[in-house]
């Protein structure tokens, strides 16, 4: 399988071959075609395996390619991770594919200044990677709205599956935008899981690499 099989626009084809990537990893290869497709998905992949490109390039392609959202200065996408570092480098490669694009890429995370991230949220994100708690305290401040934004990305989920993680989601879903396409990605599978899955994805595919 090529990028060009994968039904990604020739712009962002442009900033795949920029970033240096000559195939599609095996998650990138078999995720991109069904995220495009609009499905749910839980996939099982470690790091290293390169699926932050798995579900950013779909999800950019998609961003890319909607004229409306060009206007609009609200979140499109919210990716969650347990991590501050994680945050920072899926922020990091996110940034490379959209660079010549429209597209803004925001962190936010606990430990910095939250009055820097509030001015810096004020200037407008179409994708949002954050950290639950940071997230839930934006939230609370009515610094940052959630409404507009139809993709969903919990990363490393099995990471995340402590009680604050569990309620900063119940708390978060549903002030997203409906309808909404949730990714799932974990290193592991433990039986909590399938009960993220079926609160939140509908219908999934599941697919492992
Ligand atoms: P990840 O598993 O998302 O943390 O990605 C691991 C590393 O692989 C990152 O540094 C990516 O930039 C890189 N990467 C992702 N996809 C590809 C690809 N198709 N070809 C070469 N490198 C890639």
């Amino acid at each position: 399988t090529n990028f060009t099989d994968l039904g990604l626009s020739p712009k962002l084809l442009t900033a795949i071959t920029a970033a240096g990537y000559d195939k599609p990893t095996p998650i990138q290869a078999r995720a991109i075609p069904l995220i495009i497709e609009g499905r749910d998905l839980m996939g099982l992949a470690q790091t290293g395996t390169g699926k932050t490109a798995a579900f950013g390039l779909p999800l950019i392609n998609r961003l890319m390619s909607q004229t409306e959202a060009r206007k609009s200065k609200s979140v499109k996408a919210l990716i969650l991770a347990p991590t501050r570092e994680l945050v920072n480098q899926i922020a990091a490669n996110l940034s490379t594919y959209v660079s010549g694009s429209h597209l803004k890429v925001v962190t936010v995370v606990g430990g910095t200044s939250i009055n820097t991230q509030i001015k810096r949220l004020a200037g407008g994100t179409d994708i949002l990677v954050a950290t639950p708690g940071r997230l839930i305290d934006l939230v609370d401040r009515r610094a940052l709205f959630l409404n507009s934004a139809t993709y969903l990305v919990l990363d490393e989920a099995d990471q995340m599956l402590d009680l604050g993680f569990i309620h900063a989601l119940r708390k978060i879903a549903p002030l997203l935008g409906t309808p909404r396409q949730t990714l799932l990605f974990s290193a592991t599978m433990p039986k909590q899981m399938n009960e993220l899955s079926a609160a939140y994805l509908t219908n999934p595919v599941r697919i492992q690499v």
